[in-house]
Protein backbone atom coordinates (compact mmCIF):
# COMPACT_ATOMS: atom_id res chain seq x y z
CA UNK A 1 0.00 0.00 0.00
CA UNK A 2 1.17 3.25 -1.11
CA UNK A 3 0.05 7.19 -1.21
CA UNK A 4 -0.08 7.45 -4.69
CA UNK A 5 -3.49 7.37 -5.64
CA UNK A 6 -5.88 9.21 -8.03
CA UNK A 7 -8.31 11.25 -6.81
CA UNK A 8 -10.73 13.04 -9.18
CA UNK A 9 -8.82 11.89 -12.18
CA UNK A 10 -5.88 13.09 -11.32
CA UNK A 11 -2.36 11.19 -9.07
CA UNK A 12 -1.64 12.73 -5.78
CA UNK A 13 0.87 11.97 -3.92
CA UNK A 14 -0.16 12.26 -0.33
CA UNK A 15 -2.18 15.46 -0.51
CA UNK A 16 -0.86 17.08 -3.14
CA UNK A 17 -1.18 16.44 -7.06
CA UNK A 18 1.92 15.30 -8.92
CA UNK A 19 1.11 17.46 -11.87
CA UNK A 20 1.56 20.34 -10.02
CA UNK A 21 5.16 19.24 -8.46
CA UNK A 22 5.92 18.56 -12.37
CA UNK A 23 4.66 22.24 -13.39
CA UNK A 24 6.82 23.70 -10.69
CA UNK A 25 9.95 21.42 -10.61
CA UNK A 26 10.14 20.12 -14.47
CA UNK A 27 10.31 16.87 -15.53
CA UNK A 28 11.96 14.02 -14.85
CA UNK A 29 12.04 13.33 -11.42
CA UNK A 30 11.72 11.43 -8.69
CA UNK A 31 9.35 12.24 -6.12
CA UNK A 32 8.67 10.27 -2.54
CA UNK A 33 6.20 10.08 0.13
CA UNK A 34 7.13 10.49 3.84
CA UNK A 35 3.62 8.67 5.01
CA UNK A 36 4.99 5.87 2.74
CA UNK A 37 8.13 5.32 4.08
CA UNK A 38 7.34 5.62 7.45
CA UNK A 39 4.48 3.23 6.72
CA UNK A 40 7.05 0.67 5.11
CA UNK A 41 9.50 1.07 8.02
CA UNK A 42 7.09 0.56 11.22
CA UNK A 43 6.15 -2.48 9.45
CA UNK A 44 9.19 -4.20 9.93
CA UNK A 45 9.63 -2.97 13.25
CA UNK A 46 6.18 -4.18 14.71
CA UNK A 47 7.05 -7.51 13.03
CA UNK A 48 9.96 -7.63 15.35
CA UNK A 49 8.07 -6.33 18.05
CA UNK A 50 8.80 -7.82 21.81
CA UNK A 51 12.22 -8.86 20.37
CA UNK A 52 15.57 -6.57 21.22
CA UNK A 53 16.09 -5.31 17.37
CA UNK A 54 16.96 -2.81 15.54
CA UNK A 55 16.41 -2.19 12.05
CA UNK A 56 19.04 -0.89 9.74
CA UNK A 57 17.69 0.60 6.39
CA UNK A 58 19.88 -0.63 3.66
CA UNK A 59 20.92 2.92 2.40
CA UNK A 60 22.05 1.96 -0.85
CA UNK A 61 18.60 2.05 -2.01
CA UNK A 62 17.78 5.55 -1.79
CA UNK A 63 20.18 7.62 0.41
CA UNK A 64 18.94 11.07 0.25
CA UNK A 65 19.62 12.67 3.52
CA UNK A 66 15.40 13.59 3.64
CA UNK A 67 15.30 10.23 3.46
CA UNK A 68 17.00 9.43 6.18
CA UNK A 69 16.20 11.85 8.05
CA UNK A 70 13.01 10.59 8.03
CA UNK A 71 13.63 6.83 9.00
CA UNK A 72 16.26 7.84 11.46
CA UNK A 73 13.04 10.20 13.02
CA UNK A 74 11.45 6.71 13.75
CA UNK A 75 14.51 5.57 15.15
CA UNK A 76 16.05 3.46 12.40
CA UNK A 77 19.90 2.60 12.17
CA UNK A 78 21.58 2.29 8.83
CA UNK A 79 23.05 -0.56 6.69
CA UNK A 80 26.17 1.54 5.03
CA UNK A 81 28.60 0.24 2.60
CA UNK A 82 31.53 2.59 1.68
CA UNK A 83 32.84 5.59 3.57
CA UNK A 84 30.72 7.94 1.47
CA UNK A 85 27.16 6.81 2.56
CA UNK A 86 28.67 6.24 6.53
CA UNK A 87 29.68 9.85 5.85
CA UNK A 88 25.84 10.68 4.36
CA UNK A 89 24.49 9.07 7.41
CA UNK A 90 26.43 10.59 9.93
CA UNK A 91 25.84 13.72 8.15
CA UNK A 92 21.83 12.80 8.33
CA UNK A 93 22.35 12.77 12.26
CA UNK A 94 22.39 8.86 12.58
CA UNK A 95 24.80 8.05 15.59
CA UNK A 96 27.79 5.87 15.22
CA UNK A 97 26.27 3.34 17.42
CA UNK A 98 23.38 2.89 15.38
CA UNK A 99 25.07 2.32 11.91
CA UNK A 100 26.46 -1.43 10.52
CA UNK A 101 29.08 -1.32 7.73
CA UNK A 102 28.61 -3.96 5.22
CA UNK A 103 30.51 -4.53 1.93
CA UNK A 104 33.05 -6.86 0.10
CA UNK A 105 35.73 -4.23 -0.42
CA UNK A 106 36.24 -2.06 2.54
CA UNK A 107 39.33 0.00 2.29
CA UNK A 108 41.50 0.28 5.35
CA UNK A 109 40.63 4.50 5.35
CA UNK A 110 37.05 3.54 5.56
CA UNK A 111 37.25 1.15 8.43
CA UNK A 112 39.90 4.49 10.41
CA UNK A 113 36.96 6.66 9.94
CA UNK A 114 34.32 4.45 10.89
CA UNK A 115 35.99 3.49 13.91
CA UNK A 116 36.98 7.26 14.82
CA UNK A 117 33.16 8.14 14.22
CA UNK A 118 31.39 5.55 15.97
CA UNK A 119 30.38 1.90 14.16
CA UNK A 120 27.92 -0.26 16.00
CA UNK A 121 29.26 -3.52 14.27
CA UNK A 122 31.26 -4.22 10.93
CA UNK A 123 30.10 -7.68 9.07
CA UNK A 124 33.44 -8.48 7.92
CA UNK A 125 33.11 -10.62 4.47
CA UNK A 126 36.62 -12.15 4.61
CA UNK A 127 39.72 -13.22 6.58
CA UNK A 128 42.02 -10.80 4.84
CA UNK A 129 39.45 -8.07 5.41
CA UNK A 130 39.53 -9.30 9.28
CA UNK A 131 42.84 -8.71 9.32
CA UNK A 132 43.50 -5.39 7.87
CA UNK A 133 40.78 -4.42 10.40
CA UNK A 134 42.83 -5.83 12.97
CA UNK A 135 45.45 -4.04 11.94
CA UNK A 136 43.24 -0.42 11.74
CA UNK A 137 41.89 -0.98 15.28
CA UNK A 138 45.29 -1.82 16.89
CA UNK A 139 46.71 1.08 15.37
CA UNK A 140 43.68 3.16 16.86
CA UNK A 141 44.08 1.75 20.10
CA UNK A 142 40.23 -0.02 20.38
CA UNK A 143 38.60 -3.04 19.75
CA UNK A 144 36.43 -3.18 16.36
CA UNK A 145 32.93 -4.66 17.28
CA UNK A 146 32.12 -7.63 13.97
CA UNK A 147 30.34 -9.99 13.17
CA UNK A 148 31.68 -11.90 10.64
CA UNK A 149 29.06 -12.71 6.88
CA UNK A 150 28.97 -16.21 6.34
CA UNK A 151 27.50 -17.13 3.07
CA UNK A 152 24.51 -20.10 3.89
CA UNK A 153 24.67 -21.30 0.34
CA UNK A 154 21.15 -20.84 -0.39
CA UNK A 155 19.16 -20.13 -3.21
CA UNK A 156 17.38 -17.03 -3.20
CA UNK A 157 15.26 -17.21 -6.11
CA UNK A 158 15.34 -14.21 -7.45
CA UNK A 159 17.32 -12.30 -10.30
CA UNK A 160 21.10 -13.70 -10.38
CA UNK A 161 22.82 -10.03 -10.43
CA UNK A 162 21.00 -10.02 -7.22
CA UNK A 163 21.49 -13.19 -5.46
CA UNK A 164 24.02 -13.44 -3.31
CA UNK A 165 23.92 -16.25 -0.97
CA UNK A 166 24.97 -18.98 -3.57
CA UNK A 167 28.44 -20.24 -2.69
CA UNK A 168 29.98 -18.98 -6.49
CA UNK A 169 28.94 -15.11 -5.32
CA UNK A 170 31.52 -12.91 -3.97
CA UNK A 171 30.05 -12.46 -0.67
CA UNK A 172 30.97 -13.80 3.00
CA UNK A 173 32.88 -16.71 3.55
CA UNK A 174 31.42 -20.32 3.13
CA UNK A 175 29.51 -21.27 6.20
CA UNK A 176 31.06 -24.81 6.33
CA UNK A 177 34.15 -22.56 7.14
CA UNK A 178 32.63 -20.17 9.91
CA UNK A 179 33.97 -22.28 12.85
CA UNK A 180 37.81 -22.19 11.72
CA UNK A 181 36.88 -18.19 10.94
CA UNK A 182 35.74 -17.33 14.19
CA UNK A 183 38.60 -19.23 16.02
CA UNK A 184 40.94 -16.77 14.16
CA UNK A 185 38.89 -14.02 14.68
CA UNK A 186 38.45 -14.43 18.69
CA UNK A 187 42.48 -14.92 18.53
CA UNK A 188 42.85 -11.10 17.09
CA UNK A 189 43.14 -8.74 19.97
CA UNK A 190 41.74 -5.59 17.73
CA UNK A 191 38.52 -7.43 16.76
CA UNK A 192 35.84 -7.87 19.51
CA UNK A 193 32.83 -10.60 17.77
CA UNK A 194 29.47 -9.81 18.95
CA UNK A 195 28.11 -11.91 16.20
CA UNK A 196 26.70 -13.25 12.77
CA UNK A 197 25.49 -11.83 9.39
CA UNK A 198 23.54 -13.44 6.66
CA UNK A 199 22.47 -11.61 3.28
CA UNK A 200 21.07 -13.90 0.70
CA UNK A 201 19.76 -11.38 -2.04
CA UNK A 202 17.65 -8.93 -3.32
CA UNK A 203 13.46 -9.02 -4.04
CA UNK A 204 12.99 -12.48 -2.70
CA UNK A 205 9.39 -13.19 -3.07
CA UNK A 206 9.01 -16.22 -0.81
CA UNK A 207 10.19 -17.01 2.53
CA UNK A 208 11.56 -20.33 2.03
CA UNK A 209 15.00 -19.50 1.29
CA UNK A 210 15.08 -16.94 4.52
CA UNK A 211 13.87 -20.12 6.89
CA UNK A 212 16.80 -22.35 4.93
CA UNK A 213 19.52 -19.48 5.83
CA UNK A 214 17.85 -18.72 9.15
CA UNK A 215 18.23 -21.93 10.56
CA UNK A 216 21.58 -22.93 9.33
CA UNK A 217 22.41 -19.54 11.41
CA UNK A 218 20.84 -20.60 14.43
CA UNK A 219 22.67 -24.00 13.69
CA UNK A 220 26.16 -22.02 13.46
CA UNK A 221 24.94 -19.59 16.69
CA UNK A 222 24.52 -23.10 18.80
CA UNK A 223 28.04 -24.78 17.19
CA UNK A 224 29.94 -21.57 17.65
CA UNK A 225 28.57 -20.48 21.44
CA UNK A 226 29.50 -24.24 22.27
CA UNK A 227 33.41 -23.20 21.13
CA UNK A 228 33.29 -20.30 23.45
CA UNK A 229 31.90 -17.18 21.50
CA UNK A 230 29.78 -14.59 23.00
CA UNK A 231 27.23 -14.44 20.09
CA UNK A 232 24.93 -12.30 20.98
CA UNK A 233 23.76 -10.18 18.15
CA UNK A 234 22.39 -11.95 14.46
CA UNK A 235 22.33 -9.68 11.91
CA UNK A 236 19.89 -11.23 9.04
CA UNK A 237 20.37 -8.55 6.06
CA UNK A 238 17.42 -7.20 3.88
CA UNK A 239 16.01 -8.76 0.98
CA UNK A 240 12.28 -9.03 1.12
CA UNK A 241 10.49 -8.08 -2.02
CA UNK A 242 7.92 -5.98 -3.11
CA UNK A 243 5.39 -6.34 -5.68
CA UNK A 244 6.08 -4.22 -9.40
CA UNK A 245 3.12 -5.18 -10.82
CA UNK A 246 -0.39 -4.53 -9.18
CA UNK A 247 -1.63 -8.19 -10.98
CA UNK A 248 1.47 -10.31 -9.52
CA UNK A 249 1.04 -12.14 -6.80
CA UNK A 250 1.98 -10.44 -3.81
CA UNK A 251 5.24 -10.80 -1.84
CA UNK A 252 5.37 -11.86 1.88
CA UNK A 253 3.97 -9.35 4.18
CA UNK A 254 6.91 -8.02 6.86
CA UNK A 255 4.72 -9.63 9.68
CA UNK A 256 5.44 -13.15 8.51
CA UNK A 257 8.58 -12.55 7.70
CA UNK A 258 8.65 -11.51 11.24
CA UNK A 259 7.32 -14.50 12.51
CA UNK A 260 9.90 -16.62 10.57
CA UNK A 261 12.70 -14.97 12.47
CA UNK A 262 10.87 -15.52 15.93
CA UNK A 263 10.52 -19.36 14.73
CA UNK A 264 13.98 -20.10 14.00
CA UNK A 265 15.71 -17.74 15.86
CA UNK A 266 13.62 -16.60 18.85
CA UNK A 267 14.85 -19.09 20.88
CA UNK A 268 18.75 -17.75 21.23
CA UNK A 269 18.10 -14.74 22.63
CA UNK A 270 20.00 -12.56 20.64
CA UNK A 271 19.61 -9.22 19.54
CA UNK A 272 17.84 -9.32 15.87
CA UNK A 273 19.45 -6.75 13.08
CA UNK A 274 17.57 -6.51 10.55
CA UNK A 275 18.34 -4.48 6.72
CA UNK A 276 15.83 -4.15 4.34
CA UNK A 277 16.36 -1.66 1.76
CA UNK A 278 13.93 -1.90 -1.62
CA UNK A 279 10.70 -2.64 0.80
CA UNK A 280 11.02 0.24 2.64
CA UNK A 281 11.75 2.61 0.34
CA UNK A 282 10.63 1.01 -3.44
CA UNK A 283 6.81 1.44 -3.54
CA UNK A 284 7.72 5.20 -1.39
CA UNK A 285 9.00 6.64 -4.52
CA UNK A 286 7.77 6.88 -8.28
CA UNK A 287 9.77 8.36 -11.31
CA UNK A 288 8.04 11.53 -13.33
CA UNK A 289 8.30 11.97 -16.76
CA UNK A 290 6.80 13.80 -19.68
CA UNK A 291 6.07 12.59 -23.08
CA UNK A 292 8.76 13.91 -25.56
CA UNK A 293 7.55 12.17 -28.88
CA UNK A 294 5.03 9.73 -29.75
CA UNK A 295 6.21 8.07 -32.85
CA UNK A 296 5.09 5.61 -35.45
CA UNK A 297 7.95 2.90 -36.22
CA UNK A 298 7.46 -0.09 -38.68
CA UNK A 299 5.03 -2.39 -36.79
CA UNK A 300 5.63 -0.55 -33.49
CA UNK A 301 4.72 2.80 -31.64
CA UNK A 302 7.50 4.35 -29.47
CA UNK A 303 6.25 6.58 -26.54
CA UNK A 304 9.62 8.85 -26.16
CA UNK A 305 9.86 9.89 -22.46
CA UNK A 306 12.25 12.14 -20.68
CA UNK A 307 13.73 10.01 -18.52
CA UNK A 308 16.19 7.74 -19.60
CA UNK A 309 18.10 4.71 -18.43
CA UNK A 310 20.49 7.21 -16.98
CA UNK A 311 17.75 7.88 -14.46
CA UNK A 312 16.32 4.53 -13.86
CA UNK A 313 18.35 2.28 -14.81
CA UNK A 314 16.98 -1.09 -13.69
CA UNK A 315 14.94 -2.15 -16.74
CA UNK A 316 18.00 -2.35 -18.97
CA UNK A 317 19.90 -3.77 -15.82
CA UNK A 318 18.03 -6.27 -14.45
CA UNK A 319 14.87 -6.77 -16.97
CA UNK A 320 12.72 -5.17 -14.74
CA UNK A 321 9.59 -4.49 -15.13
CA UNK A 322 7.80 -0.77 -13.68
CA UNK A 323 4.14 -0.41 -14.34
CA UNK A 324 3.58 3.21 -15.90
CA UNK A 325 0.79 5.37 -15.73
CA UNK A 326 -0.78 8.72 -16.60
CA UNK A 327 -0.95 11.21 -14.35
CA UNK A 328 -4.53 11.84 -16.06
CA UNK A 329 -6.32 9.05 -14.92
CA UNK A 330 -7.61 7.26 -18.54
CA UNK A 331 -11.58 6.31 -18.53
CA UNK A 332 -12.08 2.65 -16.71
CA UNK A 333 -13.36 1.83 -20.52
CA UNK A 334 -10.50 3.70 -22.17
CA UNK A 335 -8.90 1.93 -25.32
CA UNK A 336 -5.27 0.72 -24.84
CA UNK A 337 -2.54 0.20 -27.52
CA UNK A 338 0.79 -1.34 -27.31
CA UNK A 339 4.21 0.68 -27.11
CA UNK A 340 7.46 0.28 -26.91
CA UNK A 341 8.48 3.46 -23.88
CA UNK A 342 12.13 3.84 -24.55
CA UNK A 343 14.16 7.12 -23.14
CA UNK A 344 16.34 9.72 -25.59
CA UNK A 345 19.44 7.88 -24.86
CA UNK A 346 21.63 6.37 -27.65
CA UNK A 347 21.37 3.03 -26.79
CA UNK A 348 18.55 0.40 -27.71
CA UNK A 349 19.24 -0.48 -23.94
CA UNK A 350 17.48 2.66 -23.27
CA UNK A 351 13.92 0.63 -23.38
CA UNK A 352 11.81 0.39 -20.04
CA UNK A 353 9.04 -1.63 -22.02
CA UNK A 354 8.19 -3.36 -24.78
CA UNK A 355 4.61 -3.83 -26.52
CA UNK A 356 3.37 -2.11 -22.94
CA UNK A 357 -0.61 -1.59 -23.30
CA UNK A 358 -0.96 2.11 -22.58
CA UNK A 359 -3.91 4.24 -22.98
CA UNK A 360 -4.11 6.67 -26.08
CA UNK A 361 -0.91 9.61 -25.00
CA UNK A 362 0.21 12.71 -26.57
CA UNK A 363 2.84 14.76 -26.57
CA UNK A 364 3.26 16.93 -23.88
CA UNK A 365 1.54 14.32 -21.53
CA UNK A 366 3.06 13.27 -17.93
CA UNK A 367 3.69 9.65 -16.65
CA UNK A 368 4.72 7.97 -13.68
CA UNK A 369 6.85 4.96 -13.19
CA UNK A 370 5.23 3.12 -9.76
CA UNK A 371 8.13 1.69 -7.39
CA UNK A 372 10.96 3.30 -8.40
CA UNK A 373 11.94 4.46 -4.91
CA UNK A 374 14.33 1.57 -4.87
CA UNK A 375 17.68 1.48 -6.45
CA UNK A 376 16.64 4.38 -8.31
CA UNK A 377 17.86 7.91 -8.02
CA UNK A 378 20.70 6.17 -6.42
CA UNK A 379 21.76 4.07 -9.35
CA UNK A 380 21.50 7.10 -11.94
CA UNK A 381 24.15 8.63 -13.68
CA UNK A 382 25.19 11.32 -16.00
CA UNK A 383 25.43 9.11 -19.23
CA UNK A 384 24.58 11.79 -22.41
CA UNK A 385 25.20 15.02 -20.09
CA UNK A 386 21.97 14.57 -18.56
CA UNK A 387 21.95 16.07 -15.47
CA UNK A 388 20.85 14.15 -12.17
CA UNK A 389 17.14 14.31 -11.93
CA UNK A 390 15.59 16.66 -8.76
CA UNK A 391 14.50 14.43 -5.79
CA UNK A 392 11.47 15.52 -4.29
CA UNK A 393 9.90 14.32 -0.77
CA UNK A 394 5.93 15.26 -0.18
CA UNK A 395 4.88 15.37 3.56
CA UNK A 396 1.03 15.47 3.76
CA UNK A 397 0.07 19.05 2.34
CA UNK A 398 3.48 20.45 1.43
CA UNK A 399 6.31 18.87 -0.94
CA UNK A 400 10.13 19.95 -0.73
CA UNK A 401 12.87 19.12 -3.53
CA UNK A 402 15.38 17.40 -1.63
CA UNK A 403 17.64 17.11 -4.34
CA UNK A 404 18.44 20.01 -6.91
CA UNK A 405 18.70 19.41 -10.75
CA UNK A 406 22.31 20.74 -11.73
CA UNK A 407 22.47 23.69 -14.07
CA UNK A 408 24.83 22.39 -17.19
CA UNK A 409 27.32 24.87 -15.96
CA UNK A 410 28.06 23.06 -12.52
CA UNK A 411 28.76 19.79 -14.55
CA UNK A 412 30.53 20.86 -16.97
CA UNK A 413 32.33 22.94 -14.66
CA UNK A 414 33.60 19.41 -12.53
CA UNK A 415 35.62 19.02 -15.69
CA UNK A 416 39.30 20.94 -15.19
CA UNK A 417 41.50 21.29 -18.46
CA UNK A 418 45.22 21.36 -17.73
CA UNK A 419 46.74 24.06 -18.56
CA UNK A 420 49.29 22.62 -20.92
CA UNK A 421 45.90 22.01 -23.21
C1 LIG B 1 21.56 -4.60 -0.66
C2 LIG B 1 21.70 -5.09 0.71
C3 LIG B 1 20.63 -5.02 1.61
C4 LIG B 1 19.26 -4.53 1.21
O1 LIG B 1 18.61 -5.38 0.34
P1 LIG B 1 17.09 -5.07 -0.08
O2 LIG B 1 16.77 -6.11 -1.05
O3 LIG B 1 17.07 -3.71 -0.66
O4 LIG B 1 16.26 -5.17 1.15
C5 LIG B 1 20.85 -5.41 2.91
N1 LIG B 1 22.07 -5.87 3.32
C6 LIG B 1 23.11 -5.96 2.47
C7 LIG B 1 24.40 -6.46 2.98
C8 LIG B 1 22.98 -5.58 1.16
O5 LIG B 1 24.01 -5.69 0.32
Amino acid sequence: MDHFLYRDGQLYAEDVPVAEIAAQVGTPFYCYSSATLTRHFRLFDEALEGTEHLVCYAMKAASNQAILKTLAGLGAGMDVVSGGEYARAKAAGVPGERIVFSGVGKTRDEMRVALEGGIRQFNVESEPEMAALNAVALELGVKAPIAVRVNPDVDAKTHAKIATGKSENKFGIPITRAKEVYAEAAAMPGLDVVGIDVHIGSQLTELEPFRLAYEKVAELTEALRAEGHDIRRLDLGGGLGIPYTRSNEAPPLPTDYGQLIKDTLGHLGCEIEIEPGRLVVGNAGILVSRVVYVKSGEGRDFLILDAAMNDLIRPAMYDAHHDIVPLTQPAPAAEQAPYDIVGPVCESGDTFAKGRMMPELAEGDLVAFRSAGAYGAVMSSEYNTRPLIPEVLVHGHQFAVIRQRPTFDEIINRDTIPEWL
